[in-house]
């Protein structure tokens, strides 16, 4: 029944109504209007119905506009999360009627975005993210959504795909255009994007999931440097897992106390006598047993436990040090090396950390070396000078570990208070060229000598090793030719040992 015709025949069964409908301007446009549909009523008689007609375009375009703001973001004017959300829902309930209906769902994230809000202003930062978005939209199709999920998060939901070679030509293409320069200001700005993508999506159930999946994936990208694409995989998915898992048991660890530390005996080459030891740290997992470091450290780095967990190995190993040197007195000339992370020594307090944890021990802080990584120190120069000639001060020494492995200059290394320099076993015991390694080895003992500093080869394993070594005149050495790093017991025993042998 036609509308006009429905209005009618409701006023004229006895009751008034109120439609939305169009109406014919007399200019001969259409234009929304409101309709109020009264019977007129003589007695108990219904003789005939009015109409109240208003014209609501005015109310209707500002509906539109509202509706448009919900779904749209103010900047690009592209569908916001909720749209996108929404369109992947129904894409998601299509996949259930139809398992032939594939789509992906690509997730963008520009590098080094908040550098270019900081060096050239929001109004920039602004600019080149409208000016990414029409360069993004214009490698999809219409049947595509192209959104802003926020910040300079942009999502993609492709619909029909059918190889994932086709995502890949537009994803290679769309990674393209974003890294050409933006000419904003009559500035080129460079960006680029790193790209997660879900391409199996019949198992989800819920758009959340989907995009949960590709922002794991977009990390991963990211992890890879800038402007990488990776696709989504259910291995992913349970690495993330694990991870996660991983830093809730590390928060447990740190309170049940299951770290342990192990000592890594230092000799003297000439002499071969002990003269300090590497405390390194190890974690009794109650399910998974003894863990070493490269499974926990990372984790730790990431998420900032590396603080309470290396502070806790600073405590322990000065405590563990004061304790041998008032039963044996061989221990008294050892030095205890502790590993720290750019973490720790950044923190404000760290120093005063230190000096609190000699003095509790009443150690003698010539007893003690820090060992930090070359990535360490290149850091953030000034607060890392500062800090570790504050230490120095102190009496704490200060070892370069893992030398030769990052990119410190001479001219670099001379500014920082540093004592010894520890050569990376990837020289002494690793599968490179033995001749090249030797030459890199002496390399290092000679710069170590023109900056007066000592040096300590790490990972000494064979005989063959340790002579090259003497022939160098290194003067320290660790590796498994001397000793694993041992447990506590392990150390009183060769203590020991050492005493009854004078
Ligand atoms: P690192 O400080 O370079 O420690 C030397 C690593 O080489 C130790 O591994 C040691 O067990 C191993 N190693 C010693 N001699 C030999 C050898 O002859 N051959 C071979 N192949 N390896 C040898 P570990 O104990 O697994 O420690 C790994 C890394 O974890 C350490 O490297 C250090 O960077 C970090 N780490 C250990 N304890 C701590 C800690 O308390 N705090 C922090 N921040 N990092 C720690
Ligand atoms: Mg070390
Ligand atoms: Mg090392």
């Amino acid at each position: 029944m036609a509308e006009g015709k429905m209005i009618h025949q409701t006023a004229l069964s006895g009751k008034s109504i109120q439609r939305e409908t169009h109406r014919r301007h007399k200019d001969g446009r259409l234009i929304p209007t409101s309709v109020l549909g009264y019977p007129i009523k003589i007695g108990s008689e219904i003789v005939g119905a009015f109409y109240i007609y208003m014209n609501i375009s005015e109310r209707k375009s500002v509906e539109k506009a509202l509706a448009h703001q919900a779904f749209h973001d103010a900047l690009t004017g592209l569908p916001n999360r909720v749209l996108f959300s929404e369109r992947l829902g129904r894409a998601l309930e299509r996949i259930k009627r139809n398992q032939d209906h594939r789509f992906a769902v690509l997730l963008f994230d520009l590098d080094r975005f908040k550098q270019v809000n900081d060096s050239y202003g929001h109004v920039t930062g602004d600019k080149l993210l409208v000016a990414v978005s029409s360069r993004l939209s214009k490698c999809f199709r219409a049947v595509d959504t192209v959104a802003r999920l926020g910040g300079d998060e942009f999502a993609v939901l492709m619909e029909e795909v059918d190889r994932p070679e086709q995502i890949i030509i537009v994803v290679n293409r769309a990674k393209e255009l974003v890294s050409e320069p933006f000419l904003i200001n009559n500035q080129e700005i460079f960006t680029s994007a790193s790209i997660g993508i879900v391409i199996k999506t019949d198992p989800y159930q819920t758009p959340e999931e989907i995009m949960r999946d590709a922002d794991i994936a977009m990390y991963r990208a990211k992890e890879l440097g800038k402007g990488y694409f990776k696709f989504f995989s259910r291995k992913m998915y349970q690495q993330t897992v694990a991870l996660v898992k991983l830093e809730t048991e590390l928060r447990q660890a740190i309170d049940q106390k299951q770290f342990e530390l192990y000592y890594q005996p230092i000799l003297d080459v000439p002499t071969q006598q002990l003269v300090g030891l590497e405390a390194l740290i190890r974690w009794n997992h109650p399910v998974r047993g003894m863990l070493f470091p490269s499974i926990f450290i990372p984790v730790a780095e990431d998420t900032g436990l590396i603080v309470p967990i290396g502070s806790w190995a600073i405590a322990e190993a000065c405590r563990q040090l004061k304790e041998w040197q008032e039963e044996f007195k061989v221990a008294n000339n050892l030095v205890m090396n502790v590993n720290i992370s750019s973490k720790q020594l950044l923190l404000p307090d760290f120093v005063d950390y230190v000096t609190n944890v000699l003095q509790q021990n009443d150690l003698d802080p010539r007893c003690l070396k820090l060992e930090i990584t070359e990535t360490v120190i290149m850091q953030d120069t000034k607060a890392t000078i500062e800090r570790l000639t504050r230490l120095v001060n102190l009496g704490v020494r200060i070892v370069i570990d893992d030398f030769g492995t990052g990119y410190s200059s001479l001219s670099y290394l001379q500014r920082f208070p540093i004592d010894v320099l520890k050569i990376d076993r990837s020289f002494i015991s690793g599968s490179g060229n033995v001749q090249d390694n030797i030459e890199i080895v002496k390399t290092i003992i000679s710069l170590a000598r023109s900056l007066g500093l000592s040096v300590v080869a790490e990972g000494v394993e064979s005989l063959d090793q340790l002579d090259a070594l003497k022939d160098l005149k290194c003067e320290l050495a660790q590796g498994y030719l001397f000793s694993k790093p041992l447990d506590k017991l392990s150390i009183i025993e060769l203590m020991k040992d050492m005493k009854r042998s004078g």
